[in-house]
């Protein structure tokens, strides 16, 4: 905050004064954070959101009158003081605090509200329950991290937003009531007074919008867009969320990568984060080859190692099978230093690999004594296990973990467990705190940034019998693939990108189709016919009969993005007022019931539970 000003309520803030100010008289205002007393003196720290001081009542200055008061005070009340900066006595500075050389010598104070005594403290140290924190939310934003982590939000979302504009970007707000845009989630529904048993659905993104801008001539659209979805919730999802959303007409996919790079560039370096530019792009196949994620944290290594050729003929009937079977394919992951496991915890495995659509889970583990403990070990060979050793670059300590199935799935299943194990073994946890030291022999860099490209349009989901877009129905298909589109449609690419920062997918976008036939077409591909697909959007496919733009966009995850460079375990602490993972605000109690009269008017019956 500027001094050149004088306010009403203080003329410092509480993180401001240094040495340099020693002699100054000050009016400052915020909270207690903390008061002792010393016998003959009173500290209080007075916290605002800008840091925090101690102030010291003496019962011989001034008269005593502010002593007398500060007897009273309890933490959390809001205060406005005056009085004098001096230096701290003998070795009292506190240096780990910015404002720690000094103290203000309090002449008066002034009560601006008492407080009931918190019911949990506001200390970042102190470990209270989230639900506690969340249902007195205004008393944990007081906390200093959440406080910091607000204004890192603040300060990156303000970047971006200047960055974007400096790049003739207009700001466009699109309604919040408006149609169901399948982003592959459940809508929020909204039911409508004036059309009864008729419903609005809150946006899963402001997609098919930005798309109508493009063809509104608005070439270059950009909004921080409040999206909605009903999903069941992870630490790193909640049923509202922010994306930075982006999108631009007459541009080629390097042309939007290259702004994008430009912008985002601007808005971490003003946190703090230097984004190395250009940033690497990894096709999509051969992110899931190497890592079985088409969003990996490239900073450590166990990647997936393709051993097929070498079970061809074995005895193994599993591993053979898949090795001799065309598109499937067996592979393994090394997981240094847990061959030292026990059995029940590598045992425990196999739930991981079951949740993510593996029969069963085989392993080797090679003991620090040499020897091999593994429930496929009667049916290995000397030959095997010796190339298997090789590929593997197999060490006494190490855990070998294998998938033996259909390409990707095998890849899906390894890439969860490679996750898996990088938890298990410590390796994000030293990622976190900036001690890793990766397979170079260097310190891991604090971010890993990239790019995922060349994803195919469709995926094929078995139980369901049906093509399912990879990122939306909108998607441009790659201009070679369109003739493949139903002859071959899972070898068909598109034009889409996805933004991986940490191992998480911060963002994503893709070119768009922009004309009618070829939308028409991959709607159709995706199982929707003509009157599906006219009843569901009509209103875009008429649009795209209008000289459509060639278009393509981006959006980019905020709190994500948020969460990652705070640290935090979760986006709740990059959000003011979160939801619990069941979808509960607990300070305002929503969701919860409506009136007889409100069900009424808007035509609608509960069903009783
Ligand atoms: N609407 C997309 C999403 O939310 C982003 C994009 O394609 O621009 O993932």
């Amino acid at each position: 905050m500027s001094n050149d000003k004088t306010y009403s309520y203080h003329t410092h803030t509480a993180g401001q004064l240094r040495a340099s100010d020693i002699g100054q008289h000050v009016v400052l205002t915020g909270w207690v954070f903390s008061r002792r007393d010393l016998g003959g003196l009173i500290f209080i720290d007075l916290r605002d959101r800008a840091g925090i001081t101690q102030l010291t009542f003496d019962p011989d200055y001034a008269g005593g009158d502010a002593f007398k008061t500060a007897e009273s005070i309890r933490p959390e009340w809001p205060l406005m003081v005056e009085g004098t900066v001096r230096e701290r006595p003998n070795n009292q500075a506190n240096k780990e605090r910015a404002t720690g050389d000094i103290e203000v010598l309090v002449e008066s104070v002034e009560i601006l509200n008492t407080s009931e005594t918190p019911p949990f403290p506001l200390d970042d140290e102190a470990q209270t329950a989230e639900d506690l924190r969340l249902r007195y939310r205004y008393l944990d934003l007081r906390r200093p991290v959440l406080q910091k982590n607000l204004k890192m939000r603040s300060d990156f979302a303000f970047a971006l937003r200047s960055a974007l504009h400096d790049q003739d970007f207009y700001e466009i707000e699109t309604p919040i009531l408006g149609k169901s845009t399948p982003e592959g989630a459940r809508d929020f529904i909204v039911p409508s007074r004036m059309q009864p048993a008729n419903f609005y659905a809150l946006p899963q993104s402001p997609q098919l919008l930005k798309q109508l801008l493009m063809i509104g001539g608005i070439e270059r659209y950009y909004q921080i867009a409040r999206c909605f979805r009903d999903e069941d919730l992870r630490a790193d999802r909640q049923p509202e969320f922010t994306q930075v959303d982006i999108e631009l007409s007459f541009v080629t996919q390097d042309d939007v990568i290259d702004i994008l790079e430009l912008c985002l560039r601007k808005a971490f370096a003003a946190v703090g984060v230097e984004l190395l530019t250009p940033l690497r792009r990894i096709p999509f196949w051969e992110a899931m080859d190497t890592y079985g994620s088409d969003k990996p944290d490239t900073r450590y290594g166990m990647h997936l190692v393709d051993v097929t050729n070498i079970f061809k003929d074995a005895s193994f009937k599993v591993f053979a099978s898949a090795a001799a079977s065309a598109g499937e394919c067996v592979k393994c992951i090394n997981a240094k230093g847990a061959g030292v496991w026990s059995r029940a915890q590598i045992d425990k495995l196999e739930d991981v690999a079951k949740k993510h659509g593996a029969a069963g889970l085989a392993w080797m583990a090679f003991k620090e004594d040499g020897s091999l403990q593994s429930p496929i070990a009667k049916f290995v060979s000397e030959s095997e296990l010796l190339q298997l050793k090789e590929q593997a670059d197999v060490n006494p300590g190490d855990l070998l973990l294998f998938a033996a199935t259909k390409r990707r799935a095998a890849d899906e299943i390894l890439g969860a467990l490679r996750s898996h194990m990088a938890d298990a073994l410590g390796i994000t946890q030293a990622l976190l705190e900036g001690t890793y030291v990766g397979p170079s022999g260097e310190i891991a860099p604090a971010h890993d940034f990239l790019w995922i490209v060349d994803f195919p349009l469709v995926k094929y989901d078995e139980e369901a019998g049906r093509y399912d877009p990879e990122h939306h129905p909108f998607t441009q298909p790659v201009e070679a693939d369109i003739k493949k589109l139903e002859s071959d449609p899972l070898s068909v690419r598109s034009y889409t990108y996805d933004f991986v920062m940490d191992g998480f997918e911060a963002g994503g976008g893709g070119l768009r189709i922009h004309k009618r036939d070829l939308q028409l077409k991959v709607l159709e591909l995706l199982g929707y016919d003509a009157n599906l697909a006219e009843e569901q959007f009509g209103f875009l496919l008429e649009a795209l009969s209008f000289g459509a733009p060639p278009m393509g966009g981006f959006a980019l995850g905020l709190d994500r993005v948020c969460m990652l460079l705070a640290g935090a375990p979760s986006i709740r602490d990059v959000m003011a007022f979160p939801k619990t993972t069941s979808g509960s605000d607990l300070m305002m109690q929503a969701p919860s019931h409506v009136s007889e009269a409100q069900l009424k008017e808007t035509g609608i019956k509960p069903s009783e539970k």
